[in-house]
């Protein structure tokens, strides 16, 4: 179940990684840009408000990109959300625009 065309709409976001919050407006995205206008992240938010969803364009270390991860709420023994990795071994879920 992926979340096209968020119907709680799409802001942009200027600033760095670690800009964006962990609580968005419901159902909506955020894309994230630097001061150059590059595309850092997009962080997808549900009907509760919670992020469940990013996808990194560009972030420190050695990484393809963009590549997605998945929140765990539940989880916070893992605060650095594995990447995702679909069974084609894309980098990004199809579902998410
Ligand atoms: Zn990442």
């Amino acid at each position: 179940m992926g979340m096209c065309k968020p119907s709680g709409g799409i802001f942009k976001v200027v600033g760095h990684v670690g800009t964006l919050d962990r609580f968005g407006t419901p159902n909506s995205r955020y894309d994230l840009y630097n001061e150059n206008g590059e595309l850092l992240q997009q962080r997808w938010y549900g009907p509760n408000g919670n992020a469940y969803w990013d996808r990194d364009w560009k972030h420190g270390g050695n990484h393809e990109f963009p590549h997605d991860h998945k929140w765990e709420w539940d989880n916070w023994e893992h605060p650095g959300r594995p990447a995702y990795k679909g069974p084609s071994g894309e980098l990004t879920n199809p579902n998410f625009e």
